[in-house]
């Protein structure tokens, strides 16, 4: 699929919407719009690895539609100007989100306002060196955070360990040959304390916890956000050890500690974030 068409696609979508909702399009004071990449501070998507839009002129085609204002934004970081507009960090200034979707994505908070770094390619929090010596990430670097503790290199290791002749629940739903393991496969083999799932996922988890530790050091937030489809099927087995692991960081140890909480907008952060966007950018 070539931009243009993608584009078409999402236009005539939001056309239908529009209509649907018996909407006015003159009454339209701002349309947001979540991409997943890099989106510079004017709304230019330079870098988009699993949907072919960088380089084309996005918020010109919506424009030329809709007439009015256009806002793009990475759709990690909307997620996260969701949760603080409407949802688990309402009243905070310093948040870190994760959000454990097949990678790791992340999006930083400082002093209540959004932060993308120069070009808008900051707070990729998934691609952080946890290991320089670890496995190869997809962005070619090795050892990344999400290299260790995203749901691909979870289901990497389980692959590899029935390879090598363990026994797994997962194995008995495959039938055979080797599958992609949803977040729903891991919390039922979770659920039936399956040795070989459970022993993986507790490794990705002890990464990601010292992934925190690493945030915590940088940021020293309020909180960190964890979401996302792995957490929505995972996190009741996530989230004490997160925060055993950052909780016992001595040099933290006469601080207030830094709350690991689980997002609570799900799939609407994104669509409220976008909206949050426009309320910010639409005053400038
Ligand atoms: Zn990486």
């Amino acid at each position: 699929s070539t931009p243009k068409k993608i584009c078409q696609v999402i236009i005539e979508f939001l056309k239908d919407a529009i209509d649907d909702a018996a909407v006015d399009p003159r009454n339209i004071k701002a349309i947001g719009i979540g991409v997943p990449g890099i989106v510079s501070h004017d709304g230019n998507i330079l870098e988009s690895p699993n949907i072919p839009l960088a380089g084309f002129p996005f918020v010109k085609a919506f424009q030329k539609t809709f007439k009015t204002r256009i806002f793009v934004g990475n759709d990690v970081n909307l997620g996260l100007l969701g949760e603080k507009w409407k949802g688990v960090c309402r009243n905070s200034k310093n948040i870190i989100s994760l959000f454990l979707g097949t990678g790791i994505g992340g999006a930083i908070v400082l002093n209540g306002e959004l932060y993308i770094g120069e070009h808008g390619a900051g707070a990729e929090l998934g691609h952080v060196t946890l290991n320089m010596n670890g496995p190869k990430c997809t962005c070619g670097n090795k050892g990344c955070l999400e290299a260790h503790a995203g749901r691909w290199a979870i289901e990497r290791d389980i692959h590899h360990a029935i390879r090598s002749g363990k026994k797994t629940v997962i194995t008995e739903s495959f039938k055979g040959g080797l599958k992609r393991i949803k977040s729903k496969m891991l919390s039922k083999a979770l659920s039936k304390k399956d040795r070989v799932v459970t022993h993986i996922i507790t490794q990705a988890v002890v990464a990601l916890g010292h992934g925190c530790i690493s945030f915590n050091h940088m940021f020293n937030p309020e909180m960190i956000v964890l979401g996302g489809g792995v957490m929505e099927a995972c996190g009741g087995f996530i989230l004490p050890i997160i925060r055993k692991i950052v909780h016992a960081d001595p040099f933290f140890k006469k601080l207030p500690p830094c709350k690991i909480v689980e997002s609570q907008l799900g799939d609407d952060a994104v669509i409220l974030g976008a909206v949050a966007m426009c309320k910010s950018k639409g005053q400038g």
